[in-house]
């Protein structure tokens, strides 16, 4: 008996273990911003997947930025920005050169992230239940537990289709991974690198990073709303 307490006693010990683990997890700072007062639209995570048009484009499975592959716990999402002016340099673009291993750094060699945004379509790099290496440095939570979105920013691309897109992209993880608002964050957050730039204002986050966030707390509400109407409808018909 008193070994079977024992184990009992172990296995509680794990348990709180991984609470205590996420528990720790960093508090990402407030962000005040003004809801968008326009009317909801009524949309399914489908219907707001369409619009965002995300085409799974993924590294080859053990290789480059997927040769140590380790699993990913969406806690938060991280929003960046390439700092790449070159026109050529659209999420395609990134998607091929993350392909063939052309993006060094990191502890395992290579960077490699979840997701790329142009003003036209999304490209997947990742399984979403792979860590990628973009926020810090190794294994810490910003990479551990984050989902990472880079946002083009190539010459004749239209940054703001871009940032509307991504701010759906960030609404839509939300509400699949149940990541709270608060836990969308800059990689500023992470290293206090100036990134994602163009969401910035004097390399801080400020007004035109609120708007960004009140655009993905708009789509946040509308999915909400479009479930709640779905239900509805359920309820009446059964
Ligand atoms: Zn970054």
């Amino acid at each position: 008996m008193p070994f079977l307490y024992l184990v009992v006693f172990l296995c509680c010990c794990l348990l709180l273990g991984c609470d205590d683990a996420v528990d720790r997890l960093p508090e990402p700072p407030l962000v005040i911003f003004t809801p968008d007062p326009a009317p909801l639209r009524c949309l399914t995570p489908q219907q707001l997947r369409e619009e965002i048009n995300i085409c799974e484009d993924l590294i080859p499975k053990g290789e480059f930025g997927r040769c140590k592959p380790r699993e990913l716990v969406p806690h938060y999402i991280t929003i960046h920005a390439t700092r790449n002016m070159n026109a050529s340099a659209n999420a395609a673009r990134h998607a091929s050169v993350l392909k063939m291993g052309r993006i060094t750094g990191g502890a395992v060699g290579y960077l490699s992230w979840h997701f790329t945004v142009d003003c036209g379509e999304v490209r997947q790099h990742l399984p979403l239940n792979e860590m990628g290496h973009h926020a810090e440095y190794g294994y810490k939570p910003g990479n551990l537990y984050s989902i990472g979105i880079e946002m083009c920013e190539n010459e004749g691309n239209d940054m703001p289709a871009t940032f509307e897109r991504t701010a759906k992209l960030a609404a839509l993880l939300m509400y699949e991974y149940r990541i709270p608002l608060k836990c969308v964050v800059g990689h500023i957050f992470w290293t206090g690198k100036k990134c994602p730039a163009p969401l910035l204002d004097d390399g801080c986050l400020g007004a035109t990073w609120a708007g960004f966030i009140s655009r993905v707390d708009y789509y946040d509400r509308c999915l909400k709303f479009g479930s709640q109407q779905q239900k509805r409808a359920e309820n009446k018909a059964g």
